[in-house]
């Protein structure tokens, strides 16, 4: 009997590594970001998953001649499709939730300072005063755009592109798997070994990490105003534009990061917190319930966290003494 244990615990370890998925990675570069994949299962997965995002790039880019977004700023109304059609709708829903701090009708501002195609430029104040006359995404109804409207789903893609992989990831069959878009992180289910995946969160004023924080079926999503800028004249600007003053925000954040359930949630939730800063962003989390948690930077560097993330929330490098404010939904 004792000889013939190694014999039975090979046979069962065989056994265990042939149906384990395989570990399989890919990574490319789309929606203008550089794209990471990890999933346990079948490498048709991953062309799947790239062919998804590739496909809803190009129904939704603001750039793209061929886009259904571009027919509709083109013409105030388009046959959209159901990606087209059901993004626009939540996309809305979470501008209504923030009071307009996420704005999708702010492209035309996001356009005239150039963070669209990269030409970048500080336009003059009647100019933006102009086109602020055609931000306000109440006036969109039944998915038309009164004259001179243009509305830009950039600020959700990435985070709507993680909700559609990780559906065609469940349908596959895929238990475990980690993706990074960009600033847009998804990670579902647990590690193949049963423990929670550990998403890494920047420093918004270094290349290296603030943190990491352990989650499991959890969209991590990071908007800061480190990711995309330029300088004129000793002036730092960036893309995030507050919709009230068509100016880039200046809320006294770095970073915001938002964690849960829903990519596009999360995605959206991220530019509008920036947007609304520390104090209007945690009012509103409480008094709508928002079943989300988030990590703040400050630029003074302060870190606050909110209470569900507690046990979770690990501060790294520099950070590793750090006051942490937790805050709750009190
Ligand atoms: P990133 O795309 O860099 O991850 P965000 O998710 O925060 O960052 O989205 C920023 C993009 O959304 C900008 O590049 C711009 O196209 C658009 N945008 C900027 N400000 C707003 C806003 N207040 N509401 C809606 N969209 C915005
Ligand atoms: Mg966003």
């Amino acid at each position: 009997m004792r000889r013939a244990l190694p014999a039975v615990c090979l046979v069962l370890a065989l056994a265990l590594s042939s149906c384990a998925p395989q570990k399989r990675t890919a990574s490319f570069f789309a929606m203008d970001t550089f794209m990471e994949l990890t999933v346990y299962g079948e490498e048709s997965v991953l062309d799947d998953t790239r062919a998804l995002i590739e496909r809803l790039e190009g129904e939704l880019s603001v750039t793209d001649p061929d886009s259904e977004i571009r027919a509709l700023n083109q013409n105030g109304t388009a046959e959209l499709g159901e990606d087209a059609r059901s993004l626009l709708e939540r996309a809305l829903e979470i501008c209504a939730l923030t009071g307009g701090a996420l704005d999708i009708t702010v492209y035309p501002v996001v356009r005239a300072w150039g963070f669209t195609v990269g030409e970048y430029r500080v336009p003059e104040p009647e100019e933006i005063a102009a086109l602020l006359e055609k931000v306000d995404y109440t006036r969109i109804s039944d998915l038309t755009l009164p004259e001179g409207f243009m509305v830009d789903l950039g600020a959700v893609a990435k985070g709507r592109a993680s909700d559609e992989a990780v559906r065609i990831w469940g349908e596959a069959g895929v238990k475990s798997g980690l993706m990074s878009l960009g600033g847009s992180v998804y990670a579902m289910g647990t590690k193949p070994d049963g423990s929670r995946w550990r998403v890494g969160i920047r420093d918004p004023f270094s290349d290296g990490l603030l943190a990491a924080v352990e989650v499991e079926d959890r969209a991590v999503v990071t908007s800061g105003g480190y990711e995309r800028y330029f300088e004129e004249n000793g002036e730092r600007y960036h893309h995030i534009i507050d919709p009230k003053t068509g100016y880039p925000a200046r809320s006294g954040l770095a970073s915001v990061t938002v964690i849960g359930g829903e990519g596009t949630l999360c995605d959206g939730l991220s530019t509008a917190f920036y947007v609304m800063g520390l104090e209007r962003a945690l009012e509103l989390w409480r008094s709508a319930r928002l079943e989300v948690e988030a990590v703040f930077v400050t630029e003074d560097g302060e870190i606050t966290v909110t209470e569900g993330l507690e046990g979770s929330f690990e501060p790294l490098g520099d950070y590793k003494n750090a006051e942490i404010k937790v805050v709750g939904r009190g």
